[in-house]
């Protein structure tokens, strides 16, 4: 009998190659191979009969090839024709023309006297009606008419090496031998979907269309059990954390706020209380602070951290590029040193602290930094810390999991506080940050300049100029960014660092600068820097200026190439812009006019609202790896739907939340298989359960 978790390669019946073909796939044992799901079925339990003519629709009928031949035409081009009859034709049935155009290899797979099963669209091509590169099977023997045919037949995603057939017949084979009890089945015994060997069974080879349903409904249930189990334990294992209480009295946070040149947001306001109030519990915080590009979650962070300072406790802010965390260490310096905040920078390239300074009253006395500002760095350096107290990550997204962990997993637990500029949607949270308290700052600071986003061909670059001039003219700056640094990397793209002498010309009198990733760390800073103060005017750049960068004073951002970067990431660029009263203007250059990419860009001239436009990613993309599950350490999702599937979504988290309320430490012995199979598997990192 085989055994679920075996190994292919035990299975000798399986050919070398075959093994080889599969592991390419990913495919290594029989779970993997039976959680290949079927892409679509053909109910070949009966076939249709011989079309009468065209239609939209496929069909799949099954008939005899009566005759093939090969028409050359246009010198090497060839079309390989195959009449297919009706098995017990009459006088009335019409034959089928299956064509394909230069497909040399169909041409050996088809003779005369075979009998297959195609599936196309029958078109009327002159008097006859045929059908253009049908999928099809040849029908060899008896057996193949009981694995592929008759029956309803799962069609699999089509894959370079491993043909249709012998898909099915591998996972007919391992079907009909696998061991029973060697199938666990992942959900709880309140939830009535069967067991799970007979969902595999039914989602491989239904008997019937309603059976498929099920079958399809218990697995997806399972992957989403899985993964809420998941994300339930760890929420338990961040709730049974012993933490302390960090926050101060709130005086240093009244002087920060009072010198601030700006009132805080209705939903800053908001959002910061509810961040105290985590502060003074002794549960240790587990916050996700959403906000767009712009909405201002820095000044939040500072509040948090100000609260804890004056509690006596050091904190460290992680930022997920070099540039920002020197932006984060420029900002916070210039705010928080005349409160007598000492801050240290750490990121690989730079350590820096600020100097002695008159202490805030309340201070202990220590001359350890009060923040640290770094970047992953933080992680790995051997950074000591000090009575650390809160953790804030910015552009959290950029961060996998397990480096959360990294800073956030000692004892006493500190607070953390993980920002993100949404890229997912709104619907979206509950499941991918369900271990965090959310926390959303729904509202832009009212002094902001709109921004207006325009997609222009290439050929209008001289009027793009002119305007652009214009903006530099009045003062304002620009990013103008490209998809890579330089021609080296073989794509026909334009490259910043080749484009930076042209754009100078094209700019003259105007400074520019040019910024990408080798750059050494101390040259980017001082680039930054003088751009920050507006010592230059325009800045050549790659996304290496993607995340946080916060220049006010640059309204205008020209982005080369468009097409090539996706919807979440062009709107995180967009938000270099729009950051001060004055008007900002976003152009995406772009002469592609697939109507993928028309649409794509559309939406960013249609709305500047993050939200929206992760909607509408996920509407045309589908969620893909929006979830990064890689990245976030959950089970993969290989059939589950996010958007189809939310109603079965919810019904997992009521199920999952259940079972952990009962038995928080999975301790029972029918809880066994979860501790043991899903939890144990994905959530080590974060778990209590041992
Ligand atoms: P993000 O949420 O993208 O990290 P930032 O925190 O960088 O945004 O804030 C963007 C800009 O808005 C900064 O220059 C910041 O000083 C400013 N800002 C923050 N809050 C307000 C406010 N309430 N009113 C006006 N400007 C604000
Ligand atoms: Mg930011």
């Amino acid at each position: 009998m085989i055994q679920l978790s075996q190994p292919l390669s035990e299975l000798d019946w399986i050919p070398r190659p075959k093994l080889t073909a599969l592991k390419r796939l990913e495919i290594e044992t029989v779970e993997d191979l039976l959680t290949h799901y079927p892409r679509r079925y053909e109910d070949r339990s009966e076939f249709a009969g011989f079309p009468r003519d065209e239609s939209e629709t496929a069909i799949c009928i099954c008939g005899e090839v009566v005759k093939t031949r090969l028409v050359r035409f246009g010198g090497w081009k060839k079309i390989f024709e195959a009449t297919l009859e009706e098995t017990n034709s009459n006088a009335l049935s019409e034959p089928l023309v299956l064509r394909w155009f230069n497909l040399h290899y169909v041409q050996k797979m088809i003779a005369t006297g075979q009998r297959l099963v195609v599936f196309g669209k029958p078109r009327l091509r002159g008097k006859r009606l045929c059908m253009e590169h049908p999928e099809f099977e040849v029908i060899e023997n008896d057996d193949d008419i009981s694995i592929h045919f008759r029956r309803i037949t799962p069609i699999y995603p089509a894959t370079e090496g491993l043909p249709q057939r012998v898909f099915r017949g591998l996972i007919y084979r391992v079907l009909e031998n696998l061991a029973l009890e060697s199938v666990t089945t992942l959900l709880p015994k309140n939830v009535n979907l069967g067991t799970r060997e007979h969902a595999l069974h039914e989602i491989h080879f239904p008997t019937t269309k309603e059976q498929q349903v099920a079958a399809r409904e218990h697995l997806v249930f399972s992957e989403f059990f899985a993964m809420q189990m998941v994300i339930g334990a760890r929420r338990s294992a961040a709730a049974s954390r012993s933490g302390q209480a960090h926050a101060g009295g709130g005086e240093l946070l009244e002087k920060f706020l009072r010198g601030l040149a700006f009132d805080l947001t209705d939903a800053q306001a908001r959002v910061i209380e509810e961040v105290r109030r985590d502060l003074a519990s002794t549960q240790p915080m587990n916050r996700l602070l959403q906000g767009d590009v712009g909405s201002g979650k820095t000044v939040v962070a500072i509040a948090a951290m100000l609260l804890a300072v004056e509690g006596g406790f050091q904190t460290a802010l992680m930022a997920p590029t070099q540039i920002l965390a020197e932006q984060h260490y420029t900002v916070l310096s210039r705010w928080l040193e005349p409160l007598g905040v000492r801050l240290a920078l750490r990121t690989a390239a730079r350590q820096e602290e600020s100097g002695a300074l008159p202490l805030f009253t309340g201070d202990t006395g220590r001359s350890a930094p009060h923040v640290i500002i770094g970047t992953h760095a933080l992680l790995y350096e051997g950074v000591s810390f000090e009575n650390l107290g809160l953790v804030v990550i910015d552009e959290q997204h950029k961060f996998g999991v397990s480096q959360r962990a990294r800073l956030t997993a000692r004892e006493p637990a500190p607070d953390v506080l993980v920002m993100t500029a949404t890229p997912i949607p709104r619907t979206l949270t509950m499941t991918v940050y369900g271990d965090l308290d959310v926390s959303v700052i729904d509202e832009m600071p009212s002094n902001r300049g709109k921004i207006v986003t325009a997609v222009r061909e290439p050929a209008k670059l001289p009027e793009v100029l002119s305007f652009m001039r214009g903006q530099l003219e009045a003062g304002r700056q620009a990013y103008i960014v490209y998809p890579l640094i330089d021609e080296s990397e073989k794509l026909d793209v334009k490259a910043a660092a080749a484009e930076f002498e042209l754009w100078r010309e094209r700019l003259r009198p105007f400074r520019c600068d040019l910024l990408h990733g080798r750059i050494p760390a101390p040259e980017k800073q001082a680039i930054m820097e003088q751009f920050r103060r507006g010592q230059t005017s325009a800045l050549i750049s790659t996304t290496v200026i993607e995340v946080g960068v916060d220049v006010p004073n640059a309204t205008l951002m020209l982005i080369e190439n468009a097409e090539r970067f996706g919807l979440a990431q062009l709107h995180q660029l967009r938000g270099r812009i729009g950051r001060g009263a004055h008007k900002s203007y976003c152009i995406l250059l772009s002469e592609e006019k697939s109507p993928e990419t028309v649409a794509k860009l559309a939406v960013l001239e249609k709305t500047s609202d993050g939200f929206e436009v992760a909607e509408a990613d996920w509407e045309m993309r589908g969620p893909g790896d929006l979830l990064g599950t890689a990245q976030s350490g959950l089970p993969a999702l290989k059939l589950g739907d996010l958007k189809k599937d939310a109603a079965i979504m919810r019904q997992a988290r009521a199920a999952a939340t259940a079972v952990l309320g009962a038995d928080p430490h999975l301790n029972s012995p029918e809880n066994q298989r979860f501790r043991e199979l899903i939890v144990e598997q994905h959530g080590r990192t974060f778990s209590n359960v041992s």
